[in-house]
C-alpha cells in the first residue's frame, strides 16, 4: 500500500481534529490562487526565483545584526562564538561567490527548466493540514539521508574534499551567508535533492513542495546563523533529534564530525557525532570533544 495511502487524510485528520473537509490551508490557498496569476504559478521558474528570493531576504537581517549590531548585547548574549566577528570583507567574499553562482550556474539552469521542466499543475483545493506536516517531515528526513552521504563521501575523500567541499570550510565561524558559500558542484547537488525530493509523492501538492523548500532554506541558514536562540527547534524537539546551530557550527569547528544537516540520527548511529558548543561558548560535555 503506497505511503500516501497509509497517512491518508480522512484516516488521520479526524482523529487529530484538524478539519476533515476543508483544510486549514484553503484560505491562504484562496489569496494565492485569487491574486497571483495562473501563468506564474504554473511556471516552473516560480520556485526558482522565490527560492532564491526568499534565501536573501532572510539573510539580510542577520548581515545588519553582524556588522552593525557588534554591542546589541540582547542578540549577542546568543552568539555561539561569541570572540568571532564578521567584518565586510568576509560579507563581500561569501556574497561574490552567492551571486557568482547564481549568475553563472542558477540562471543558466533556470532558463533550461524554462523550456524543458512541464508547467505545475495547480489544484484548487489545498492540502490538508495533517499531509502538509506529514509529507514535509518525510521531504526533510529524506533530505536529511540524500545531504548526509553526500556529505560524509565528500569531506572522507580528499580529492573531493579538495576540490568541491573545502571552499564551505573556509570558514570556522559560520554567518548566514555562508549558508550557500559553496562550490556550484554541491550548490547543484544540493539544488537537485531539494527539487527531487518531493518525487517520492506522485502527487505532491504544489503548496507542499513550495513548503518543503522554504522550509529548507529556513533551517539551512539557521544552521549557520552562528546564534543559538531559545526559541530555536533544537531546544524542543524531543531526544535530540534536531541539531540545529550549536551542531552544524561545531561542524564548521571540528569538520570530521556532524556530517547530518539537521537531523541527529545518523550522526548518532555512526559514531560521527561531536557534542555542540552552546551560546556563550560552553562545551556541553568536554569528554566528547576530541
Ligand atoms: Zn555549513
Ligand atoms: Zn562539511
Amino acid at each position: 500500500m503506497a505511503l500516501k495511502t497509509i497517512l491518508n487524510v480522512s484516516y488521520v485528520e479526524p482523529l487529530i481534529g484538524l478539519y476533515p473537509k476543508q483544510s486549514l490551508l484553503q484560505p491562504m490557498w484562496d489569496v494565492i490562487l485569487r491574486f497571483v496569476s495562473s501563468d506564474v504559478l504554473q511556471s516552473p521558474l516560480l520556485p526558482i526565483i522565490f527560492s532564491v528570493s526568499f534565501y536573501f531576504i532572510c539573510c539580510f537581517p542577520f548581515m545588519i545584526v553582524d556588522i552593525y549590531g557588534k554591542k546589541w548585547y540582547w542578540i549577542q548574549k546568543y552568539k555561539i562564538q561569541p570572540t568571532k566577528e564578521v567584518t565586510w570583507s568576509q560579507v563581500y567574499d561569501t556574497l561574490y561567490v552567492t551571486m557568482w553562482n547564481h549568475l553563472f550556474l542558477i540562471l543558466p539552469m533556470t532558463i533550461v527548466q524554462a523550456f524543458v521542466t512541464p508547467l505545475t499543475v495547480i489544484p484548487e483545493n489545498a492540502p490538508g493540514m495533517w499531509e502538509f506536516c506529514w509529507q514535509i517531515t518525510l521531504f526533510m528526513l529524506i533530505f536529511d539521508l540524500e545531504y548526509y552521504v553526500w556529505h560524509y563521501v565528500h569531506h572522507r575523500n580528499r580529492f573531493l574534499y579538495n576540490h568541491f567541499h573545502a571552499l564551505h570550510h573556509r570558514y570556522y565561524s559560520p554567518f548566514s551567508w555562508v549558508t550557500q558559500y559553496l562550490h556550484p558542484w554541491e550548490l547543484l547537488s544540493v539544488g537537485v535533492f531539494v527539487t527531487t525530493t518531493p518525487w517520492v509523492i506522485a502527487d505532491c501538492h504544489p503548496l507542499t513542495a513550495w513548503g518543503f523548500m522554504v522550509t529548507n532554506i529556513i533551517v539551512s541558514i539557521e544552521a549557520h546563523i552562528g546564534f543559538d536562540f531559545p526559541w530555536s527547534l533544537h531546544h524542543w524537539c524531543p531526544f535530540g533529534l534536531w541539531g540545529g546551530a550549536p551542531k552544524h557550527d561545531m561542524h564548521h569547528q571540528r569538520p570530521q564530525s556532524n556530517y547530518q544537516p539537521f537531523f541527529t540520527h545518523f550522526d548518532r548511529l555512526f559514531g560521527t557525532s561531536t557534542s555542540f558548543r552552546y551560546a556563550g561558548g560552553v562545551i556541553e560535555n568536554k569528554k566528547k570533544i576530541i
